[in-house]
């Protein structure tokens, strides 16, 4: 890509140049760092007619200007025959001026999206505005890694739910705990730092009240160089909320979900329906999270909670922490508790299997496979 400057002339018909400005647009976009939440990450740019650099912009957090708008302005009227490059379709109609308004308004001729915009509100909208405006407008240019990078933002618009990861912290025999229950440390401090990194990334975390217990954890981001680290909604599950007042994640920005009415100091605590054997139930408390806008959700654990996510199916993304230790023991629990599957055809398969080093421990990470046949 090293030929490929501001600058150079372009012919709609070189494709590394698509690949590269589009591959720009997306870097822009992930500046946003997941501030935008319940908005997607969107970056733009803006080449003149003659394949100049000449705007570039991305949207920062809800109710700030578009990426579009903002490269527009940026460009201002030498945007006149150019092309845009933006990893998601262009709003249509939901604000005013639209972002496909302002692409038209601008002169542009030629728009290049990674990916349709999968609200409701737009689908394909956005497209069909800059089509019957006679812009040429191409589509999916890099779409993957437009929806990898958008992936919570994808997940709400097209369930209502949030995106779920589970991570859990284990030895590489798989246990998150000894048989006396002693946790702190299993992994080292690069992982806690990784750890933190996900709380940042996600809108909420969530642990089950036995953790809480146990822990008396805070549940808040400490990120280095980070002055204000994001801090995510805390969700403790409780179905019969023996949570004690004196809990640290007792306070504001707490969310207590029980199957009974009740007050929880300056948490607030929603009741939802049971299960059959008195938990909470957990369909209807991602289907509440979701309409609070919350894109993403950590499940932190313990292993009740992590099996009745995975049992369930409610899993899209799991993050796991193994160190390089031998704990041992019948007694010893693992991450996922519960009652497991009887046969290994039931076992949930993940795919896109990734690791890296963290410090002495690795990090596996792999998408939970949807079309497993159970
Ligand atoms: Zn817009």
């Amino acid at each position: 890509m090293a030929d490929i400057l501001p600058g150079l002339p372009h012919t709609d018909t070189d494709p590394s140049l698509d690949l590269h400005w589009s591959a720009h647009a997306l870097e822009l976009a992930l500046q946003a760092d997941y501030a935008t939440s319940p908005n997607p990450m969107v970056g733009a740019v803006v080449l003149d007619s003659s394949g100049t650099l000449v705007g570039e912009g991305f949207h920062h957090r809800a109710g700030d200007p578009h990426a579009e708008q903002q490269a527009l302005t940026a460009a201002g009227d030498r945007a006149l025959g150019g092309t845009l490059y933006v990893n998601l379709e262009p709003c249509a109609s939901h604000r005013s001026p639209s972002c496909a308004d302002a692409i038209i308004d601008a002169g542009l001729r030629r728009v290049v999206i990674s990916m349709l915009d999968p609200d409701q509100r737009v689908r394909g909208a956005g497209i069909a505005k800059l089509r019957a405006a006679g812009i040429d407008t191409v589509v999916g240019i890099h779409e993957e890694r437009a929806l990898r990078l958008n992936e919570f933002y994808v997940k709400h618009r097209l369930t209502g739910r949030p995106f779920v990861s589970a991570k859990f912290a284990m030895s590489l025999d798989g246990k998150i705990a000894t048989r006396s229950g002693e946790s702190r440390w299993i992994t080292s401090e690069e992982s806690r730092l990784h750890g933190h990194r996900l709380r940042h990334i996600h809108d909420a975390i969530l642990v089950g009240v036995n953790t809480v217990m146990v822990d008396d954890p805070q549940l808040t981001t400490r990120l280095e160089g980070v002055a204000a680290a994001r801090q995510p909604l805390r969700v403790v599950v409780d179905s019969q909320l023996r949570l004690r007042m004196s809990a640290r994640v007792v306070g504001p920005n707490t969310l207590i979900a029980a199957t009974r009415a009740g007050r929880m100091g300056a948490a607030e605590v929603v009741k939802f329906p049971a299960t059959t054997d008195g938990r909470v139930a957990l369909q209807p408390l991602l289907d509440e999270l979701g309409r609070r806008g919350i894109l993403s959700l950590l499940v932190e654990g313990g292993s009740t909670v992590h099996a009745s996510f995975v049992s369930e199916g409610l899993v899209d993304k799991i993050y796991a922490y193994v160190a390089p230790s031998l704990i041992g023991g019948r007694e010893a629990p693992s991450p996922l508790g519960g009652t497991g599957v009887e046969h290994l055809a039931e076992a949930v398969r993940l795919r896109e299997l990734d690791a890296t080093r963290l410090g002495a421990d690795l990090l596996i990470t792999g998408y939970v496979d949807v079309h497993r046949d159970s």
